[in-house]
């Protein structure tokens, strides 16, 4: 079997509020550093996992982020983080780069009152302009070029009721830098109803968003194969109501071989998920 990867969600806050957001969750106590790193070693101990995520919320809000990844890489994980780009300074990602092998950015539309419609914005309403993204991606290819890092940029963008006629292919090759595209069905949650999409809509996104030289992927379903971590330090599996989750156990108190024998993962769509 292949090394798997885990997804830490270091805490619920977000600036943004985008309305299909399923980052919430039911305990709202927090770690402390040494907790939160505990996690991690217990993560890199079990020998089953060779890479982690750093999620949220937005995880750029975490002041110590970088200290974190470092401290994955450390125990020879491979690092790689999922953000809304909004927070992205140079200097943020200077601290960042020389731990992380993928950026991972969520962008669910180019157009600015579709991001805005989606609430992938702050509550003034501001955006991360494609202008800034593009200097992201930009910053990062030219970081690499200079041998300080090596790290590869994705995209995600969740389909859901407000983008699922849009095409966003000119939008991602003018990029320039992607090596990745995951579009990602939304997945129904609690309080989210409005922002699904029907199986036509998803099978029409998919079709109208073809290119293949993007490298991409679209999910329909992530049922049990997203494994993660909640900002408690506890590993969640999908709940059997299909719209929340279940409590599998702590990693701060169990080793993580224990707690995943009973998360009842789906190897085989997992591996598709991850392939590429
Ligand atoms: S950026 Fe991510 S964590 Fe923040 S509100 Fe949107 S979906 Fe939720």
């Amino acid at each position: 079997m292949n090394k798997l990867k885990i997804n830490f969600h270091l805490l619920e806050e977000c600036n943004y509020h985008c309305k299909f957001c399923f980052a919430k969750y039911d305990d709202h106590r927090k770690l402390t550093l040494a907790e939160q790193k505990a996690v991690i070693k217990n993560i890199a101990d079990s020998s089953m996992f060779d890479a982690i995520n750093f999620a949220g919320g937005e995880p750029t809000l975490v002041r110590y982020l970088p200290e974190l990844m470092k401290y994955a890489c450390s125990l020879g994980l491979k690092v790689s983080v999922i953000t809304n780009g909004y927070l992205l300074t140079r200097e943020k990602l200077d601290a960042m780069l020389p731990f992380m092998s993928m950026l991972g950015i969520s962008v669910h539309s180019f157009d600015d009152v579709s991001k805005r419609t989606i609430g992938s914005c702050t509550k003034s309403g501001d955006i991360l302009t494609n202008e800034r993204l593009q200097k992201i991606c930009e910053y990062v290819y030219a970081s690499n070029e200079s041998g300080k890092s090596d790290c590869k940029i994705k995209i995600n963008s969740v389909i859901c009721k407000s983008n699922c006629n849009e095409n966003l292919v000119a939008g991602i090759r003018h990029l320039k830098y992607v090596q990745r595209w995951k579009g990602l069905r939304c997945q129904v949650f609690e309080g989210n109803q409005d922002m699904l999409v029907t199986d036509s809509e998803f099978q029409g996104f998919v079709q109208r968003n073809q290119a293949s030289e993007l490298n991409q992927v679209f999910e329909n379903d992530m049922k049990d194969t997203y494994i993660m971590i909640n900002p408690y330090g506890e590993l969640l599996k999908d709940g059997a109501d299909g719209k929340s989750y279940e409590v599998v156990g702590s990693a701060l108190r169990e080793p993580m071989g224990q707690l995943m024998d009973r998360f009842n993962l789906k190897q085989d769509i997992y591996e598709l998920r991850y392939a590429g």
